[in-house]
């Protein structure tokens, strides 16, 4: 009986252990009840305007974390021109990942754009910014990306596990994740490195924001661990400007505050308080901040000049340096609609090619009756269209009229490959001054031989992979892939604008070109050393800053987000240790 007891003791305490390891994870314990309200932009009071020490333009991965931190000691605004994520399925719900992407309603989370290389992009719209519409994966900056942009390491090493213990996970992997995991080992993508966030060559899982259920978190849930009280956050606030106070005499013109619009298209006005240390800092992402800056009149004064912008200061830089990792996938049909899954295993080459899988979008009776987005296979059927009639509004058009085309052909995964660190680059200019309407921007894919040259090897490591025919008994027709036939369908299910040619199959060259896509981080705009300095503030102006992914001069680790978040963390706790003092912030 004694015995018995203990027995049952034993697996009682067992129990409580492995409930209270389970629950250390992730976000089971990060509570949203500390949430500030979400006002709508109309809330603003016209006459009696309030006054911040901070104001964070765009309330994206960036801009939360970072309000959040800076609002533990001081007033902040946050505006951010899309709406609320909560109770938005397309944002929570994994399943909704392409039809959110696809949705090119005004009020969509996720704003489309086309690059003028003919590749569709997208930008998010909403509270909780790229972390509301991306595939989740979460891996950190290598120690030589911190190195090199010179942060503090021993903070970084304290901010990223200030974002995971809130709303990171251990993905549960996907049968189309475990191919790839053993395919990647297999064709020689090796060590095996396990469940790490850290960025080390070899094949590895990553983290998620996704839990188990498929239930996205984001950087918005970041809010809550800021102080309602101090923490002012306006939803449908899109920033018109930056307003500068230039009187003669001062030796830099200085931030004052922000002009905005609400909801309904009324302008306001929202201002610094007068102390010396109060900022705008511009969290607005890679297409938002330069976009913004050039409408405050901080860019190439010509420019400027041809838009009827009042030049607050020239700086040829803002705009330049915008780069996108290119991404060329390989489609593969199976013979059942494989498990959805997003991004949760990436190996690692040394040649600086990431390679990642996705699979079973594109066949869901929702999706099946609509645009499928940029992961699907359906677009491909716009090569049917020649090239100068294609257009984004062709693809809605084609989207409505394809209802009658066989199942099978959205059915399937991808294996993606990504460039790391692409040496081609372009450039953002405005196309009018409308700050929701999206600029013009140019990355120049592929003009650098050595982003081409490392595109080819990446396609043929997942010739590699496929050949080791992890993936054949989760093929069509079980009979393992040659690869100009896996080549010829990636071509069919291609979903860029760009004209295709007849060699594409043939040379591997050609196929990185005509297939050349998207995998959403582009970054630059605002680079260190030419539009900011290494504090990030905006050089030759005073009291703004710039924190996000238009700083970067290449993409962090082998996806952002991770960097991202950690960033507004970062810069929040550093900016509160410059004005308290070392013990400033300590939770
Ligand atoms: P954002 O998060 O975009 O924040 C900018 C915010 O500013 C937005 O909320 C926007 O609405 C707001 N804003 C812009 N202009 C204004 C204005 N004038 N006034 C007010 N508000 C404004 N990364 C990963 O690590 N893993 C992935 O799996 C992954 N998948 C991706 C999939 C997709 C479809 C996309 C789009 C991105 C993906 N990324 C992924 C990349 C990552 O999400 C982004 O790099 C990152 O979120 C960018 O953060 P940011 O703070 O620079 O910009």
């Amino acid at each position: 009986m004694a015995l018995c007891k203990g027995v049952l003791l034993f697996i009682f305490q067992a129990i409580v252990c492995f409930c209270f390891f389970n629950s250390s994870q992730g976000n089971q314990q990060f509570s949203l009840r500390n949430l500030p309200p979400l006002q709508k932009a109309s809330s603003f009071p016209a006459t009696r305007p309030e006054t911040y020490d901070y104001i964070v333009v765009g309330g994206g991965t960036a801009g939360c974390p970072l309000a959040a931190t800076l609002s533990l000691k001081y007033r902040v605004l946050l505006l951010e021109r899309g709406g609320s994520p909560y109770g938005n399925r397309n944002v929570s719900y994994m399943e909704n990942f392409h039809i959110g992407l696809s949705n090119m309603a005004p009020d969509s989370a996720s704003q489309a754009f086309v690059s003028t290389d003919g590749v569709i992009n997208a930008r998010a719209r909403v509270l909780g910014g790229g972390t509301c519409i991306n595939a989740g994966f979460y891996s950190r900056a290598s120690s030589s990306f911190i190195q090199e942009v010179g942060w503090d390491e021993d903070l970084v090493k304290e901010s990223f596990p200030w974002v995971e213990d809130k709303i990171v996970q251990w993905p549960k992997i996907a049968p189309w994740q475990a191919a790839l995991r053993d395919g990647l080992l297999q064709a020689g993508v090796s060590p095996f490195n396990g469940y790490t966030y850290d960025h080390v060559s070899g094949t590895k899982v990553g983290g998620t924001i996704f839990d188990e259920s498929g239930y996205r978190h984001t950087a918005a849930d970041l809010l809550a661990a800021g102080n309602p009280s101090n923490l002012r956050v306006l939803l449908h606030a899109s920033v018109h400007k930056i307003v500068f106070n230039s009187q003669q005499g001062r030796l830099k013109p200085r931030a004052t505050g922000v002009q905005f619009a609400d909801e309904n298209g009324r302008l306001h006005q929202a201002f610094l308080n007068s102390n010396r240390d109060s900022e705008v800092i511009v969290s607005a992402g890679a297409i938002g901040s330069p976009q913004l800056l050039l409408l405050s009149g901080i860019g190439p004064k010509n420019d400027l000049k041809n838009h009827n912008i009042p030049v607050v200061l020239h700086n040829k830089y803002v705009g330049t340096g915008m780069a996108d990792n290119p991404m060329n996938s390989i489609f593969i049909p199976t013979k059942s609609p494989p498990r959805q899954s997003l991004i949760e295993i990436v190996g690692i080459t040394e040649a600086g090619v990431f390679i990642e899988a996705s699979s079973g979008f594109g066949q869901s009776s929702e999706s099946i009756h609509c645009h499928h987005g940029i992961m699907s296979a359906e677009i491909g059927q716009l090569s049917t269209i020649p090239p100068k009639q294609r257009s984004l509004q062709k693809a809605q058009k084609y989207a409505h009229t394809k209802l009658n085309l066989p199942k099978e052909i959205f059915q399937g995964g991808f294996i993606l490959e990504k460039i790391d660190g692409p040496l081609s680059t372009g450039h953002l200019a405005l196309i009018d001054t409308d700050v929701r309407n999206n600029p013009a921007v140019t990355f120049n894919y592929f003009n650098h031989p050595q982003d081409l040259t490392r595109c080819v090897y990446g396609i043929k490591t997942i010739e590699r992979i496929l050949k080791t025919n992890r993936f054949s008994e989760l093929a069509a027709d079980n009979a393992g892939f040659s690869m100009e036939r896996v080549l010829n369908m990636s071509v069919q299910a291609n979903v860029n604008l760009i004209p295709k040619h007849t060699n594409d199959t043939e040379s591997l060259e050609q196929f990185c070109r005509d297939t050349v896509i998207t995998i959403w981080h582009y970054h630059g705009g605002c680079h260190v050393g030419k539009v900011v300095d290494r504090q990030h503030r905006v050089l030759g102006v005073s009291g703004v800053r710039v924190v996000d992914g238009s700083t970067f001069s290449r993409s962090p680790g082998t996806n952002p987000q991770a960097t991202v978040m950690m960033m507004g963390r970062y810069f929040g706790v550093k900016i509160l240790r410059e004005r308290l003092g070392q013990a400033a912030v300590c939770n």
